[in-house]
């Protein structure tokens, strides 16, 4: 297995509409474990295809239960501690508002609110190509909406007011500026 580059944000595959999978073959499915691998060395609980750079509609997740999550405090629901693959997911349905903090593995140090539906139903297929549907409520439901959107291309200071977007792509600008300096300075 292999842990792969994480693209932050200004790189023009996250702003990329992926592709449907078509084929399922051991490639892939090698694929999917390094996203998995790669995820959970990022801390992240959610990982889209093209944040590594590959603009297949692909998308990770594993959310741990942690007793003390949330105000109030989460319960312990099915989709927790469970690892999932989404290929070739749809939204077939969305119901409710929620407005949570919401963070990026392609935007670091970044958390702001992001307002979604609160419940959605997702059909989608399995790395082997087998169809399921879900119904997905909390953190779990904020998750793919997250990452559905990464591989529509749309990253999540989309989903946030224009004054909020601005003010965290001049963060992240300064933050790579820094960062050229500093390199700059080392040489
Ligand atoms: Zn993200």
């Amino acid at each position: 297995m292999t842990v792969m580059k994480i693209v932050e944000w200004p790189a023009k595959v996250l702003e990329t509409k992926s592709s449907e999978v078509v084929e399922f073959n051991d490639e892939f499915k090698s694929f999917v474990r390094d996203m998995h691998e790669t995820m959970d060395e990022a801390g992240g609980i959610g990982l889209a295809s093209n944040q590594v750079g590959v603009a297949k509609r692909v998308l990770t997740i594993f959310i741990p239960w942690e007793e003390r999550r949330g105000e109030p405090p989460e319960a312990k629901a099915d989709w927790h501690d469970k690892r999932w693959t989404f290929v070739n997911p749809v939204i077939t349905k969305k119901t409710g508002k929620f407005k949570g903090q919401e963070g990026c593995l392609s935007f670091p140090e970044i958390f702001e609110n992001v307002e979604r539906a609160a419940e959605v139903w997702i059909t989608a297929q399995d790395e082997y190509g087998k169809s399921f549907d879900v119904h997905a409520n909390g953190l779990f439901s904020v998750c793919l909406q997250h990452e559905i959107d990464h591989i529509d291309g749309i990253v999540f200071i989309t989903r946030m007011s224009p004054l909020k977007s601005n003010l965290v792509k001049k963060k992240v600008m300064k933050r790579h500026r820094l960062e050229a300096e500093e390199l700059e300075n080392e040489k």
